[in-house]
């Protein structure tokens, strides 16, 4: 079930309005899902159910030379500063409970795979660098997606993974023009036309491509669920592509 809350505060009459965005998923009562503009991610963690020092704070990859590229990793929980980092990566596992994971985004999509055999969740950072296939032509396609599933479902007999991707810009909104942007979004040809809403503009659909590549790996359809909140279009969201600007939103992934 999605809930989604628009909460309007206004802080002082004519100076200021601040746009809390919190849209909640909940994996049955197992595991929830917190895609917020929040700067607080300790108070949001602990809100919905997480141990107050079992937070882990993941640096995602920005680039593919960028430390924790496509890597997954169990989580840790070192740091409690919120302004530091417990891990490098782009997936992290969770799978002790009440246990929390934080990203940050700024227009992409991240995605939860929920495990109900182990009880285990992967947080997945699934931007435009992670999703990139980095397998050879003609090879089986292997991304942040296809790793996290095959971590998640690592030694598990007829596992049953369900998604949840946050909000992201959609592909109408991600246009690739010009030459080195060509050179970024070529690899995604691999998954044919459902990679491109219009191709010529470079119009890249990370979504479209998360969901199938969750459907060929077994997952239903009616267990992959997605936000379909465009971070471009909503004032409230930070966006990069929008404003270029260092702020992010922040995915919170618990497990109960
Ligand atoms: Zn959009």
């Amino acid at each position: 079930m999605v809930q989604a809350y628009h909460i309007i505060t206004f802080e002082t009459a004519f100076t200021s309005i601040e746009f809390m965005h919190e849209n909640i998923y909940h994996f049955d009562n197992k595991a929830t899902v917190v895609f917020s503009n929040s700067i607080e991610p300790k108070d949001l963690a602990v809100r919905f159910g997480a141990n107050a020092n079992k937070i882990s704070h993941v640096k995602t990859a920005s680039t593919k030379d960028d430390p924790g590229y496509q890597s997954i990793v169990t989580a840790k929980f070192e740091k409690v500063d919120k302004t530091d980092f417990d891990v490098f990566a782009d997936g992290i596992v969770l799978d002790e409970s009440n246990t929390c994971a934080v990203i940050y985004t700024a227009d992409c999509p991240s995605v939860t795979l929920y495990e109900k055999v182990s009880n285990r969740l992967v947080l997945a950072h699934s931007g435009r660098p992670a999703m990139t296939p980095n397998n050879k032509e003609g090879e089986p396609i292997t991304n942040i997606i296809t790793l996290a599933f095959k971590k998640i479902t690592e030694g598990v007999q007829n596992p049953k993974v369900s998604a949840h991707i946050t909000g992201y810009i959609c592909a109408e909104h991600f246009e690739h023009i010009g030459k080195e942007a060509e050179l970024l979004i070529r690899p995604f040809d691999q998954f044919g036309k459902i990679a491109f809403l219009n191709r010529e503009r470079g119009q890249l659909d990370l979504p479209a491509i998360i969901e199938h590549q969750l459907s060929k790996l077994g997952v239903p359809k009616d267990s992959i669920k997605s936000e379909s909140i465009c971070t471009f279009e909503s004032p409230e969201l930070e966006s990069y592509r929008r404003d270029r600007s260092s702020k992010r939103n922040l995915t919170v992934a618990i497990l109960h």
